[in-house]
């Protein structure tokens, strides 16, 4: 019954991704939150966002910021980074995501959605038939409602961890990989044994809820 929440990936960071990777697979379009996904709530574009977004465009990728919050925040984070954006998205609301791969010049099956809220990005990117990577937050001092989501979303979060960790028990060593991504994602990862694996879930689930 959470399957619906789940993200397709899980990763600690939107600065860790590889986004060479999901290029090469055919990846054209990147959606991403701004509040704790790619800086702390309220702050500018720092220069690490700065030089993130610098690659990316260099990599070919059109982006989109999504953003619940309002038109000032998200022009104030955008004025370094010069992308489309959404304010006041409504998100988890898929109307605003197929609007957003339209600003990226895609479809929604070549975009991705990168977030840090189960139930707005991650959900919204789902409903909206997006590939959705979810990220920990960059804050974790969050203020008294984003603790509330959390505390919220950590049952989901401990059925999705025990789902990701019954895959990796039933992981054959030498499965066929199911798309280019996961292939290149597998090939990073082969050297890694199950048990660094079912490590690698633990120690996201531990740092998301710290
Ligand atoms: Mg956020």
């Amino acid at each position: 019954m959470f399957e619906r929440f789940f993200p397709d990936e899980w990763v600690e960071s939107a600065y860790c991704i590889d986004y060479e990777a999901y290029y090469e697979a055919g990846y054209r379009g990147l959606i991403f939150d701004i509040d704790n996904t790619l800086v702390p709530h309220g702050a500018d574009a720092d220069e690490r966002a700065i030089e993130l977004f610098d690659r990316l465009k260099k990599i070919g990728f059109d982006i989109c910021l999504l953003s619940n919050n309002k038109k000032p925040r998200v022009e104030r984070f955008n004025k370094d980074v010069n992308v489309n954006y959404i304010f006041k998205a409504g998100k988890p609301y898929s109307k605003n995501y197929y609007v957003a791969a339209m600003m990226t010049r895609t479809s929604t099956k070549s975009s991705l959605v990168i977030g840090d809220q189960l139930f707005t990005d991650i959900y919204g990117g789902k409903l909206a038939e997006i590939h959705t990577i979810l990220v920990n937050p960059i804050d974790k001092k969050e203020d008294f409602f984003v603790r509330l989501k959390r505390l919220l979303e950590k049952p989901v979060m401990m059925f999705y961890k025990h789902s990701l960790k019954e895959k990796v028990s039933e992981m054959p060593r030498n499965r066929k990989p199911e798309s280019k991504v996961n292939h290149k994602r597998l090939k990073k990862e082969k050297h890694m044994t199950a048990s660094e694996r079912l490590a690698r879930i633990e120690r996201l689930f531990e740092s998301r809820y710290i």
